[in-house]
Protein backbone atom coordinates (compact mmCIF):
# COMPACT_ATOMS: atom_id res chain seq x y z
CA UNK A 1 0.00 0.00 0.00
CA UNK A 2 1.30 3.36 -1.22
CA UNK A 3 0.72 6.07 1.91
CA UNK A 4 1.41 9.49 1.73
CA UNK A 5 0.48 12.52 4.68
CA UNK A 6 0.41 15.90 3.31
CA UNK A 7 0.86 18.57 5.18
CA UNK A 8 -0.31 22.19 4.88
CA UNK A 9 -3.66 24.08 5.09
CA UNK A 10 -6.63 22.02 4.23
CA UNK A 11 -9.81 23.53 2.64
CA UNK A 12 -12.89 22.19 1.71
CA UNK A 13 -16.59 22.83 1.02
CA UNK A 14 -19.29 21.01 2.94
CA UNK A 15 -22.40 22.91 0.87
CA UNK A 16 -22.76 25.97 -0.68
CA UNK A 17 -22.00 29.13 1.10
CA UNK A 18 -24.95 31.49 2.22
CA UNK A 19 -22.53 34.49 2.53
CA UNK A 20 -18.93 35.36 2.94
CA UNK A 21 -19.59 35.29 7.06
CA UNK A 22 -20.99 31.42 6.65
CA UNK A 23 -17.97 29.74 8.17
CA UNK A 24 -19.86 26.38 8.47
CA UNK A 25 -20.01 25.80 5.31
CA UNK A 26 -16.30 25.03 4.72
CA UNK A 27 -13.74 22.83 6.63
CA UNK A 28 -10.38 24.81 7.22
CA UNK A 29 -7.99 23.85 9.13
CA UNK A 30 -4.32 26.00 9.61
CA UNK A 31 -2.05 23.00 10.29
CA UNK A 32 -3.88 20.18 8.74
CA UNK A 33 -2.94 16.80 7.78
CA UNK A 34 -4.24 14.54 5.02
CA UNK A 35 -3.60 11.34 4.71
CA UNK A 36 -3.74 9.42 1.40
CA UNK A 37 -3.83 5.63 0.65
CA UNK A 38 -3.52 4.30 -2.40
CA UNK A 39 -5.19 7.10 -4.24
CA UNK A 40 -7.87 7.84 -1.66
CA UNK A 41 -8.48 10.17 0.70
CA UNK A 42 -8.04 8.29 4.51
CA UNK A 43 -7.93 10.85 6.86
CA UNK A 44 -7.82 14.99 7.23
CA UNK A 45 -7.67 16.66 10.05
CA UNK A 46 -5.17 18.38 12.52
CA UNK A 47 -1.61 17.48 11.41
CA UNK A 48 -0.89 16.54 14.83
CA UNK A 49 -4.02 14.16 14.95
CA UNK A 50 -3.48 12.44 11.28
CA UNK A 51 0.61 12.03 12.14
CA UNK A 52 -0.10 10.01 15.37
CA UNK A 53 -2.80 7.80 12.90
CA UNK A 54 -0.14 7.58 10.45
CA UNK A 55 1.92 4.12 10.04
CA UNK A 56 5.81 4.47 11.17
CA UNK A 57 7.59 5.68 8.13
CA UNK A 58 5.22 7.23 6.10
CA UNK A 59 6.19 9.06 3.17
CA UNK A 60 5.53 12.97 4.06
CA UNK A 61 5.18 16.16 2.20
CA UNK A 62 4.59 19.36 3.83
CA UNK A 63 3.62 22.06 1.92
CA UNK A 64 3.30 24.77 4.23
CA UNK A 65 2.52 27.92 4.18
CA UNK A 66 0.00 26.82 0.88
CA UNK A 67 -3.71 25.42 0.56
CA UNK A 68 -4.49 22.23 -0.03
CA UNK A 69 -8.08 22.11 -1.64
CA UNK A 70 -9.58 19.60 -3.62
CA UNK A 71 -8.02 19.50 -7.33
CA UNK A 72 -10.27 22.02 -9.55
CA UNK A 73 -13.06 20.85 -11.88
CA UNK A 74 -13.69 22.27 -15.25
CA UNK A 75 -17.10 21.22 -16.81
CA UNK A 76 -16.72 22.45 -20.41
CA UNK A 77 -14.41 22.87 -22.74
CA UNK A 78 -12.61 21.47 -25.95
CA UNK A 79 -9.80 19.68 -26.52
CA UNK A 80 -9.19 20.29 -30.17
CA UNK A 81 -9.70 23.80 -30.01
CA UNK A 82 -6.39 24.31 -28.10
CA UNK A 83 -4.50 26.08 -31.00
CA UNK A 84 -8.40 27.78 -31.59
CA UNK A 85 -7.70 30.04 -28.43
CA UNK A 86 -6.81 33.57 -28.56
CA UNK A 87 -8.55 33.57 -32.66
CA UNK A 88 -9.60 37.35 -33.45
CA UNK A 89 -12.92 37.16 -34.61
CA UNK A 90 -16.09 39.15 -33.99
CA UNK A 91 -18.91 36.66 -32.58
CA UNK A 92 -19.62 33.50 -32.12
CA UNK A 93 -20.68 32.18 -35.98
CA UNK A 94 -17.91 33.99 -37.20
CA UNK A 95 -15.22 32.38 -34.90
CA UNK A 96 -17.06 29.01 -35.55
CA UNK A 97 -16.79 29.03 -38.93
CA UNK A 98 -13.03 30.90 -39.68
CA UNK A 99 -10.54 28.83 -36.83
CA UNK A 100 -12.91 26.49 -34.77
CA UNK A 101 -14.03 23.98 -37.51
CA UNK A 102 -10.80 23.93 -39.95
CA UNK A 103 -9.15 23.40 -36.79
CA UNK A 104 -11.20 20.75 -35.71
CA UNK A 105 -10.72 18.92 -39.29
CA UNK A 106 -7.50 17.83 -38.08
CA UNK A 107 -8.38 15.60 -35.72
CA UNK A 108 -9.24 12.85 -38.17
CA UNK A 109 -6.02 12.24 -38.03
CA UNK A 110 -4.62 10.12 -34.52
CA UNK A 111 -0.69 11.36 -34.15
CA UNK A 112 -2.32 14.76 -34.53
CA UNK A 113 -4.99 13.78 -31.74
CA UNK A 114 -2.48 12.18 -29.59
CA UNK A 115 -0.41 15.05 -29.28
CA UNK A 116 -2.76 17.52 -28.43
CA UNK A 117 -4.02 15.05 -25.90
CA UNK A 118 -0.52 15.16 -24.57
CA UNK A 119 -0.67 19.38 -24.33
CA UNK A 120 -3.94 19.21 -23.36
CA UNK A 121 -4.16 17.14 -20.21
CA UNK A 122 -0.32 18.85 -19.22
CA UNK A 123 -2.02 22.54 -19.37
CA UNK A 124 -5.00 20.45 -16.84
CA UNK A 125 -2.14 19.69 -14.35
CA UNK A 126 -0.35 22.61 -14.72
CA UNK A 127 -3.03 24.75 -13.91
CA UNK A 128 -4.53 22.14 -10.80
CA UNK A 129 -7.40 21.18 -12.97
CA UNK A 130 -7.69 17.64 -11.77
CA UNK A 131 -11.20 17.08 -13.46
CA UNK A 132 -12.63 18.21 -16.45
CA UNK A 133 -15.93 17.44 -18.58
CA UNK A 134 -14.51 18.44 -22.70
CA UNK A 135 -16.10 17.93 -26.01
CA UNK A 136 -13.89 15.93 -28.44
CA UNK A 137 -14.16 16.26 -32.24
CA UNK A 138 -16.59 15.17 -34.33
CA UNK A 139 -13.94 12.10 -35.05
CA UNK A 140 -13.76 8.75 -32.80
CA UNK A 141 -10.12 9.14 -32.92
CA UNK A 142 -9.97 12.04 -31.25
CA UNK A 143 -12.10 10.58 -28.66
CA UNK A 144 -9.99 7.68 -28.36
CA UNK A 145 -6.75 9.84 -27.70
CA UNK A 146 -8.82 11.49 -24.97
CA UNK A 147 -9.61 8.85 -22.93
CA UNK A 148 -6.35 7.04 -23.90
CA UNK A 149 -4.56 9.90 -22.30
CA UNK A 150 -6.80 10.01 -18.92
CA UNK A 151 -6.47 6.29 -18.25
CA UNK A 152 -2.64 6.72 -18.88
CA UNK A 153 -2.38 9.84 -16.19
CA UNK A 154 -5.62 7.87 -14.33
CA UNK A 155 -7.80 11.55 -14.23
CA UNK A 156 -11.04 11.67 -13.87
CA UNK A 157 -12.35 13.05 -16.66
CA UNK A 158 -15.85 13.49 -18.81
CA UNK A 159 -15.44 13.79 -22.50
CA UNK A 160 -17.34 13.00 -25.91
CA UNK A 161 -17.23 12.12 -29.25
CA UNK A 162 -19.21 15.21 -30.28
CA UNK A 163 -22.20 14.78 -32.78
CA UNK A 164 -22.86 17.38 -35.77
CA UNK A 165 -24.57 16.26 -38.74
CA UNK A 166 -24.79 19.99 -40.82
CA UNK A 167 -24.12 23.69 -41.36
CA UNK A 168 -20.15 22.71 -40.97
CA UNK A 169 -17.68 21.57 -43.23
CA UNK A 170 -18.52 18.46 -45.18
CA UNK A 171 -14.84 17.14 -42.84
CA UNK A 172 -16.87 17.67 -39.22
CA UNK A 173 -20.00 15.95 -40.87
CA UNK A 174 -21.12 12.35 -39.43
CA UNK A 175 -24.98 11.49 -40.00
CA UNK A 176 -27.32 10.32 -37.63
CA UNK A 177 -26.36 6.79 -37.78
CA UNK A 178 -22.58 7.29 -37.88
CA UNK A 179 -22.85 9.55 -34.87
CA UNK A 180 -25.19 6.80 -32.95
CA UNK A 181 -22.75 3.87 -33.76
CA UNK A 182 -19.73 5.73 -33.12
CA UNK A 183 -21.08 7.09 -29.48
CA UNK A 184 -21.82 3.69 -28.92
CA UNK A 185 -18.54 2.59 -29.76
CA UNK A 186 -16.77 5.25 -27.49
CA UNK A 187 -19.09 3.77 -24.65
CA UNK A 188 -18.09 0.91 -25.13
CA UNK A 189 -14.45 1.69 -25.54
CA UNK A 190 -13.71 3.70 -22.81
CA UNK A 191 -16.75 4.51 -20.29
CA UNK A 192 -15.80 3.27 -17.08
CA UNK A 193 -12.14 2.09 -18.14
CA UNK A 194 -9.88 3.82 -16.04
CA UNK A 195 -12.04 6.80 -14.44
CA UNK A 196 -13.36 7.87 -17.51
CA UNK A 197 -16.86 8.71 -18.01
CA UNK A 198 -18.47 9.17 -21.89
CA UNK A 199 -20.92 12.20 -22.52
CA UNK A 200 -23.38 12.01 -24.73
CA UNK A 201 -22.07 14.97 -26.83
CA UNK A 202 -24.54 16.64 -29.97
CA UNK A 203 -22.54 19.91 -30.40
CA UNK A 204 -25.78 21.86 -30.38
CA UNK A 205 -28.86 22.01 -32.55
CA UNK A 206 -27.90 24.16 -35.09
CA UNK A 207 -25.19 21.40 -36.19
CA UNK A 208 -27.47 18.68 -35.79
CA UNK A 209 -30.57 17.94 -37.75
CA UNK A 210 -33.74 16.48 -36.25
CA UNK A 211 -32.43 13.39 -37.31
CA UNK A 212 -29.78 13.40 -35.22
CA UNK A 213 -31.48 14.92 -32.51
CA UNK A 214 -33.50 11.48 -32.45
CA UNK A 215 -30.31 9.35 -32.55
CA UNK A 216 -29.18 11.35 -29.44
CA UNK A 217 -32.30 11.04 -27.58
CA UNK A 218 -32.24 6.91 -28.17
CA UNK A 219 -28.86 7.27 -26.77
CA UNK A 220 -29.78 9.26 -23.65
CA UNK A 221 -33.05 6.18 -23.22
CA UNK A 222 -30.38 3.67 -24.12
CA UNK A 223 -27.49 5.01 -21.33
CA UNK A 224 -29.84 6.61 -18.20
CA UNK A 225 -26.74 7.30 -16.32
CA UNK A 226 -24.41 8.75 -19.13
CA UNK A 227 -23.69 12.93 -18.97
CA UNK A 228 -25.39 15.05 -22.05
CA UNK A 229 -23.13 18.13 -22.91
CA UNK A 230 -24.14 20.92 -25.39
CA UNK A 231 -24.74 24.26 -26.02
CA UNK A 232 -27.87 26.28 -25.38
CA UNK A 233 -28.02 30.28 -25.39
CA UNK A 234 -24.90 31.56 -25.75
CA UNK A 235 -25.74 34.21 -28.50
CA UNK A 236 -28.43 36.46 -30.00
CA UNK A 237 -27.51 35.48 -33.40
CA UNK A 238 -27.14 31.84 -32.73
CA UNK A 239 -30.70 31.94 -30.58
CA UNK A 240 -32.13 33.38 -33.48
CA UNK A 241 -30.74 30.63 -36.16
CA UNK A 242 -31.68 27.95 -34.16
CA UNK A 243 -35.25 28.81 -33.27
CA UNK A 244 -35.56 29.30 -37.20
CA UNK A 245 -34.29 25.34 -37.59
CA UNK A 246 -37.07 24.20 -35.04
CA UNK A 247 -39.80 26.12 -35.66
CA UNK A 248 -42.24 23.76 -33.74
CA UNK A 249 -39.96 24.47 -30.30
CA UNK A 250 -41.15 27.06 -27.94
CA UNK A 251 -37.84 28.12 -27.59
CA UNK A 252 -34.05 26.92 -27.83
CA UNK A 253 -34.39 25.11 -24.55
CA UNK A 254 -37.12 23.56 -25.29
CA UNK A 255 -35.69 21.95 -28.47
CA UNK A 256 -33.32 19.97 -26.22
CA UNK A 257 -36.45 18.78 -24.17
CA UNK A 258 -38.63 17.58 -27.31
CA UNK A 259 -36.00 15.20 -27.72
CA UNK A 260 -35.75 14.15 -23.68
CA UNK A 261 -32.20 15.97 -23.25
CA UNK A 262 -32.93 17.99 -20.36
CA UNK A 263 -32.45 16.16 -17.44
CA UNK A 264 -29.70 16.08 -13.82
CA UNK A 265 -26.95 15.26 -15.82
CA UNK A 266 -27.58 17.43 -18.60
CA UNK A 267 -24.44 19.71 -19.08
CA UNK A 268 -25.92 23.17 -21.05
CA UNK A 269 -22.47 25.30 -22.01
CA UNK A 270 -23.76 29.20 -21.63
CA UNK A 271 -27.49 29.58 -21.14
CA UNK A 272 -26.95 33.02 -20.56
CA UNK A 273 -30.21 34.43 -21.78
CA UNK A 274 -32.82 31.99 -21.36
CA UNK A 275 -36.21 32.99 -20.32
CA UNK A 276 -38.21 32.82 -17.64
CA UNK A 277 -39.96 29.78 -18.82
CA UNK A 278 -36.58 28.27 -19.89
CA UNK A 279 -35.15 28.87 -17.04
CA UNK A 280 -38.29 27.18 -15.35
CA UNK A 281 -37.93 23.72 -17.05
CA UNK A 282 -34.55 23.81 -16.55
CA UNK A 283 -34.95 24.16 -12.98
CA UNK A 284 -37.50 21.64 -13.09
CA UNK A 285 -35.16 19.54 -14.81
CA UNK A 286 -32.28 19.65 -12.49
CA UNK A 287 -30.37 20.83 -15.62
CA UNK A 288 -26.69 22.26 -15.40
CA UNK A 289 -26.17 26.06 -16.80
CA UNK A 290 -22.49 26.11 -17.36
CA UNK A 291 -21.18 29.66 -16.70
CA UNK A 292 -17.83 30.20 -19.40
CA UNK A 293 -17.04 33.59 -18.16
CA UNK A 294 -13.64 34.13 -19.96
CA UNK A 295 -15.53 32.82 -23.34
CA UNK A 296 -18.57 35.22 -22.54
CA UNK A 297 -16.37 38.51 -22.26
CA UNK A 298 -13.96 37.31 -25.08
CA UNK A 299 -16.73 36.04 -28.29
CA UNK A 300 -19.23 39.17 -26.55
CA UNK A 301 -21.63 36.92 -26.12
CA UNK A 302 -23.26 38.38 -22.81
CA UNK A 303 -23.73 38.54 -19.19
CA UNK A 304 -24.37 35.67 -17.50
CA UNK A 305 -26.77 36.26 -14.36
CA UNK A 306 -25.18 33.50 -12.03
CA UNK A 307 -26.58 35.13 -8.64
CA UNK A 308 -30.14 35.61 -10.37
CA UNK A 309 -30.45 32.72 -11.35
CA UNK A 310 -28.85 30.75 -8.08
CA UNK A 311 -31.86 32.26 -6.21
CA UNK A 312 -34.74 32.10 -8.00
CA UNK A 313 -37.75 30.34 -6.35
CA UNK A 314 -37.05 27.50 -9.20
CA UNK A 315 -32.94 27.70 -8.72
CA UNK A 316 -31.01 26.39 -11.78
CA UNK A 317 -28.06 24.48 -11.13
CA UNK A 318 -24.81 26.38 -11.75
CA UNK A 319 -21.46 25.02 -13.32
CA UNK A 320 -18.17 27.08 -14.02
CA UNK A 321 -15.85 26.36 -16.81
CA UNK A 322 -12.99 27.64 -19.02
CA UNK A 323 -14.62 26.65 -22.36
CA UNK A 324 -11.50 26.52 -24.47
CA UNK A 325 -10.72 27.54 -26.96
CA UNK A 326 -13.78 30.44 -27.09
CA UNK A 327 -12.58 30.52 -23.73
CA UNK A 328 -8.79 32.41 -23.17
CA UNK A 329 -7.44 30.97 -20.15
CA UNK A 330 -6.76 27.10 -19.26
CA UNK A 331 -6.65 28.54 -15.22
CA UNK A 332 -9.99 27.88 -13.15
CA UNK A 333 -8.81 31.10 -11.01
CA UNK A 334 -8.79 33.58 -13.83
CA UNK A 335 -11.90 31.75 -14.80
CA UNK A 336 -13.50 33.26 -11.44
CA UNK A 337 -11.97 36.15 -11.48
CA UNK A 338 -14.22 37.19 -14.55
CA UNK A 339 -16.97 35.30 -13.06
CA UNK A 340 -16.77 38.16 -10.62
CA UNK A 341 -16.33 41.23 -12.86
CA UNK A 342 -19.82 39.53 -14.87
CA UNK A 343 -21.61 39.79 -11.61
CA UNK A 344 -20.37 43.16 -10.63
CA UNK A 345 -21.26 44.42 -14.26
CA UNK A 346 -24.48 43.00 -13.48
CA UNK A 347 -24.58 44.94 -9.79
CA UNK A 348 -24.25 41.32 -7.99
CA UNK A 349 -22.06 40.20 -5.89
CA UNK A 350 -19.89 37.38 -6.28
CA UNK A 351 -17.88 36.07 -2.61
CA UNK A 352 -14.66 34.56 -2.45
CA UNK A 353 -16.58 31.93 -0.99
CA UNK A 354 -18.65 30.98 -3.86
CA UNK A 355 -15.56 31.14 -5.92
CA UNK A 356 -14.17 28.55 -4.50
CA UNK A 357 -17.39 25.81 -3.61
CA UNK A 358 -17.88 26.65 -7.66
CA UNK A 359 -14.38 25.64 -9.16
CA UNK A 360 -14.42 22.61 -6.36
CA UNK A 361 -17.44 21.02 -5.06
CA UNK A 362 -20.12 22.92 -6.73
CA UNK A 363 -18.73 21.55 -10.19
CA UNK A 364 -18.64 18.26 -8.60
CA UNK A 365 -22.38 18.40 -7.47
CA UNK A 366 -23.00 19.71 -10.89
CA UNK A 367 -21.60 16.67 -12.25
CA UNK A 368 -23.10 14.25 -9.72
CA UNK A 369 -20.00 13.34 -8.48
CA UNK A 370 -19.34 14.63 -5.30
CA UNK A 371 -18.93 11.56 -3.63
CA UNK A 372 -15.46 11.09 -5.71
CA UNK A 373 -14.37 14.36 -6.24
CA UNK A 374 -14.35 18.14 -4.81
CA UNK A 375 -13.75 17.40 -1.07
CA UNK A 376 -11.01 16.49 1.11
CA UNK A 377 -14.37 14.01 3.07
CA UNK A 378 -12.50 10.58 3.59
CA UNK A 379 -12.74 8.00 0.68
CA UNK A 380 -12.94 10.04 -1.70
CA UNK A 381 -10.37 9.97 -4.63
CA UNK A 382 -7.25 12.13 -3.19
CA UNK A 383 -7.53 14.80 -6.27
CA UNK A 384 -5.61 17.67 -5.48
CA UNK A 385 -4.27 21.51 -5.77
CA UNK A 386 -2.14 23.30 -3.59
CA UNK A 387 -1.78 27.03 -4.28
CA UNK A 388 0.35 29.54 -2.77
CA UNK A 389 -1.09 32.70 -2.74
CA UNK A 390 2.51 34.51 -3.37
CA UNK A 391 3.38 33.14 -6.36
CA UNK A 392 4.74 35.96 -7.92
CA UNK A 393 6.57 39.46 -6.65
CA UNK A 394 3.66 41.60 -6.93
CA UNK A 395 1.20 38.89 -5.27
CA UNK A 396 4.03 38.15 -2.20
CA UNK A 397 3.85 42.18 -1.82
CA UNK A 398 0.08 41.81 -1.13
CA UNK A 399 0.05 38.88 1.12
CA UNK A 400 2.21 40.93 3.45
CA UNK A 401 -1.18 42.99 4.13
CA UNK A 402 -3.56 40.04 3.63
CA UNK A 403 -5.33 39.14 7.11
CA UNK A 404 -8.03 36.80 6.47
CA UNK A 405 -8.76 33.50 4.67
CA UNK A 406 -11.14 35.30 2.53
CA UNK A 407 -8.94 38.00 1.80
CA UNK A 408 -5.78 35.35 0.44
CA UNK A 409 -8.22 33.62 -1.68
CA UNK A 410 -9.70 36.20 -3.36
CA UNK A 411 -5.91 37.68 -4.52
CA UNK A 412 -5.49 33.97 -4.98
CA UNK A 413 -8.50 34.93 -7.71
CA UNK A 414 -7.77 38.25 -8.65
CA UNK A 415 -4.01 37.84 -9.08
CA UNK A 416 -3.60 33.89 -9.22
CA UNK A 417 -2.77 31.39 -12.68
CA UNK A 418 -0.66 28.44 -13.08
CA UNK A 419 2.18 30.21 -11.15
CA UNK A 420 0.17 29.88 -8.20
CA UNK A 421 -0.34 26.19 -8.63
CA UNK A 422 2.75 24.48 -6.30
CA UNK A 423 1.38 21.04 -7.03
CA UNK A 424 -1.45 18.85 -8.39
CA UNK A 425 -2.03 15.33 -7.26
CA UNK A 426 -4.08 13.24 -9.22
CA UNK A 427 -4.96 9.94 -7.24
CA UNK A 428 -2.69 10.71 -4.98
CA UNK A 429 0.45 11.13 -6.62
CA UNK A 430 2.33 14.18 -7.54
CA UNK A 431 1.95 15.46 -10.99
CA UNK A 432 2.79 18.93 -11.65
CA UNK A 433 6.43 18.73 -10.89
CA UNK A 434 6.93 15.96 -13.64
CA UNK A 435 5.97 17.65 -16.54
CA UNK A 436 9.00 18.87 -18.52
CA UNK A 437 8.75 22.76 -19.08
CA UNK A 438 7.93 24.61 -21.96
CA UNK A 439 10.49 24.65 -24.92
CA UNK A 440 12.32 27.82 -24.71
ZN1 LIG B 1 -18.20 25.23 -25.82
Amino acid sequence: MTTTLLRGRLLSFRRAPLSLADSESYFYETDGGLLIEDGIIAAAGTYADIKAKAPEGVNEVDHRPHLILPGLIDMHLHFPQMQVIASYAANLLEWLNTYTFPEECRFVESDHAERIATHFYDELIRHGTTTAAAYCSVHKTSADAYFAEAVRRNMRMVGGKVMMDRNAPQGLLDTPQMGYDETRQVIADWHGKGRNHVAITPRFAITSTPKQMEATAALAREFPDLHIQTHLSENHDEIKFTCELYPEATDYTDIYARYGLLGPKSLFGHAIHLSDREADAMSESGAIAVHCPTSNLFLGSGLFPLKALARRDKPVRIGVATDIGGGSSYSMLRTMDEAYKIQQLLGERLNPLDSYYYMTLGNAEALSLADRIGTLESGTDADLVVLNAAATPAMALKMDVVKTLSEELFLLQTMGDDRAVAETYVAGVAMKAKLSEPAA
